[in-house]
């Protein structure tokens, strides 16, 4: 018998295909797509096939396109295609891998045949076979949802609408009175509406909840019945707690299908190659560095934005940022060679790691250069603290009496500033402590 929990994509494609030329321009194009109620529209020269995208369109509004300019002009995707006797699961890896939201499913013949979005997949898997066991509040924990009250211009908080499952909650002493989709900021645009009114006045009200408690598996249910593709959260006071998307509950869900499947042989090749496929990406989004044991770049950034998101939130503690460059280092190299370099690196890495806490976030940022987040710690504890690495450093001695010194970089902060800016200036103060003579902590103190 055949295991129903993979439906073809010949299955579950949406049959109707919006078919036009790239000589339509994006306001026609916005148009269409809003009279016939479909998110995509296809365009076909001989072999080739784009697809033109609600997403497409909310990207160009944002870059403040001029919407008269034909489609031709710009850059419309390619849509890839897959043979309609594909198994969703596989459509899913190749749409994840890539990062794509559309799949075309094409015919023996190779013709169009249809379109699935991402979220259809996700629509097409069954919640009976979920988990009851974990709820929505466990799902959501990690972020926090993006709220303004129903006086802010929506004008204003558009931009924080950024693909098909973003909304913004809006709330009124903590508790969701309603909620902006990006479908409906698209409806507006397609109508040529001005979004110079309050939320309250775009909002869908009541909005509807679910208690964090509920189970994934309701929250999924609830998503089918409701036709709604995300769920706001609430605790036992009625305030809100989060959003959860359709795309968080489904790969949520997901993630438990592995242990379903195991008793299903069939299944279990097609798994396994996914599965090492996902392993190969995984070791890909490491945020370790191997030399070091300590953080990489991408841990940086990724603590870096959510303690800038902390600050403009909550106006919360400040935190800065150390840069440290080891002094000279090329010579270590030329004059003890590789290996003594390497020792160099892992040892300081080790005495960054003793000296910070645990809620700072330490990496190496380059070949012989480190970076540490000191949350909640204003610049003159930060300057003191690199000042003390620094005299550490000093007195290490390393393989055939090779010693080594650093210099830094330190900046706090401010919350008018981005990653890039700040970055830039603590940047700019290690290089100062260079120019000045090496062996010296340098601090930025501000814009
Ligand atoms: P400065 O004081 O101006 O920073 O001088 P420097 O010699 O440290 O500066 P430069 O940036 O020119 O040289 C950095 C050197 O670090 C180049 C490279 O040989 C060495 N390096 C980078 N990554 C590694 C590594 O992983 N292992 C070892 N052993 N050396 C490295
Ligand atoms: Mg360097
Ligand atoms: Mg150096």
């Amino acid at each position: 018998m055949e295991h129903v929990a993979f439906p073809t994509l010949g299955a579950i494609a949406k049959k109707t295909i919006l078919r036009a030329d790239l000589s339509m321009s994006v306001n026609e194009a916005a148009k269409l797509m809003n009279e016939k109620g479909l998110s995509s529209i296809v365009f076909e020269q001989g072999q080739d096939r784009f697809i033109f995208s609600v997403e497409d369109l909310l990207r160009f509004v944002h870059a403040e396109g001029n919407g008269r300019q034909a489609l031709r002009e710009l850059y419309v995707p390619t849509l890839y295609c897959m043979n309609e006797s594909q198994r969703v699961l596989a459509a899913l890896e190749y749409l994840e891998q890539r990062g794509l939201r559309y799949l075309g499913v094409t015919n023996e013949d190779n013709t169009l045949v249809g379109i699935i979005s991402y979220s259809d997949i996700l629509t097409s898997i069954d919640p009976v076979v979920l988990m009851e066991r974990k709820s929505i509040g466990d799902l959501i924990s990690r972020s926090a949802p993006v709220t303004f009250t129903a006086d802010w211009i929506l004008e204003d908080v558009v931009h924080h609408l950024k693909k098909m499952e973003d909304s913004i909650v809006v709330v009124e002493e903590g508790k969701p009175i309603g909620i902006v989709t990006t479908t409906d900021v698209f409806g507006v645009l397609a109508s040529g509406r001005e979004m110079l009114s309050p939320l309250a006045h775009y909002m869908t009200s009541p909005v509807f909840t679910m208690p964090d408690h509920s189970s994934i598996s309701d929250a999924l249910l609830q998503l089918k019945m409701h036709a709604i593709k995300r769920i706001v959260v609430v605790d036992e006071k009625g305030k809100l707690v989060g959003v959860a998307t359709q795309s968080e509950l489904v790969g949520f869900a997901y993630g438990s299908w592995v242990n379903i499947l195991r008793s299903h042989t069939a299944e279990l090749h097609e798994l396994v190659g996914m599965l090492q496929e996902k392993t190969r990406n995984l070791e890909m989004l490491t945020v370790t560095d191997t030399l070091t044991g300590l953080g990489n770049r991408r841990l940086l950034h990724k603590h870096m934005m959510e303690e800038i998101e902390r600050m403009r939130r909550y106006g919360s503690a400040p935190f800065s940022l150390v840069i440290v460059d080891i002094d000279l280092f090329k010579s270590v190299n030329d004059q003890f060679g590789h290996l003594v370099g390497d020792e160099v690196l892992k040892a300081i890495a080790a005495e960054i790691d003793h000296l910070v806490r645990k809620t700072d976030t330490a990496v190496r940022w380059g070949g012989e250069e480190f970076a540490v987040l000191l949350s909640n710690t204003p610049l003159a504890a930060a300057a003191a603290l690199t000042d003390r690495l620094r005299g550490i450093i000093e007195q290490l001695s390393f393989a055939d009496g090779a010693k080594v010194t650093i210099s830094a970089g330190v900046g706090e902060f401010v919350s008018k500033e981005d990653e890039a800016t700040f970055f830039q200036r603590v940047d700019r103060a290690l290089y100062t402590a260079k120019a000045n003579g090496r062996n010296q902590v340098k601090v930025d103190l501000g814009w």
